[in-house]
């Protein structure tokens, strides 16, 4: 199923012309005169963005658990990131598996941390052909540790709008039922280190948030995060809103 999601996804690439994502020309989706250009925006500059994602649970410090990125959520790479998530454009999507291996490679990974992504949901797969947070783990050397985490199949982000308008702690509420640990969770979690959470985009934390609390009530005995990007608050000071990246929907 995966491969087939996977093959759909390329072949329609394929067959819609793209213009380059910077300057509009023909060789998109980016060109090779604006990779040159423009690369230095395009180089990961991993930092820690806990802080800004109001939604994280907090650890036994009563910090929030650390969540690296990659870089900014703004400018080019947000584009990149805005057409491979919402237009189906895979050929970007080097650029943002680059900036998940600097915050994952922030991480400085042990031997009992694992990595889990952010169970998609198949309304996600089957829009867009792919799951684009598998892509990007697989584009930056990773693997993902299956059957920790599940998202549960009969819940629904909401009738109408999705996420957009909710302040984060409603967010956080509604996502708290979105996932179950998976089979392999009593199992495995004791033992692991650190259980780093793999997503595309931080805003909130909501997702993130609702995916590190069930991993700790299943026994993984340490959390964290790691994405490709990570959004400024744009919100009213001290409300956590932030603005939604497009087709972030859980
Ligand atoms: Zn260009």
């Amino acid at each position: 199923m995966g491969l087939l999601l996977d093959a759909c996804g390329d072949a329609f690439e394929a067959f819609v012309p793209s213009p380059c994502l910077a300057c509009g020309s023909g060789g998109g989706p980016l060109c090779a005169r604006c990779r040159a250009a423009r690369a230095e925006e395009l180089v990961p500059r991993p930092f820690e963005a806990s802080e800004r994602a109001s939604a994280l649970p907090l650890g036994p410090s009563g910090e929030p658990w650390p969540v690296w990125a990659g870089g900014e959520y703004t400018g080019l790479r947000s584009e990149l990131m805005l057409a491979f998530k919402g237009r189906g454009v895979t050929a970007v999507s080097d650029v943002l598996a680059s900036h998940l291996g600097a915050a994952v490679a922030a991480l400085d990974l042990g031997e009992r941390d694992v990595l889990v992504r952010v169970p998609p949901s198949w309304r996600s797969c089957l829009t867009r052909g792919y799951d684009p947070v598998e892509r990007l783990l697989a584009g930056a050397g990773g693997a993902g540790e299956r059957g920790l985490v599940r998202r549960r199949a009969a819940w629904r982000p909401a009738a109408r709008g999705g996420q957009k308008g909710l302040g984060a702690r409603q967010r956080g509420e509604r996502l708290a039922r979105a996932f179950r640990p998976g089979p392999r969770a009593g199992a495995v979690l004791p033992r692991c280190g650190r259980v780093v959470v793999v997503d595309d985009v931080l805003t909130t934390g909501a997702t993130l948030g609702a995916v590190m609390k069930v991993l700790l009530a299943a026994g993984a005995p340490a959390v964290a995060g790691a994405v490709a990007l990570a959004a400024r608050p744009t919100g009213r000071a001290g409300e956590g809103t932030l603005g939604e990246p497009l087709g972030k929907d859980g």
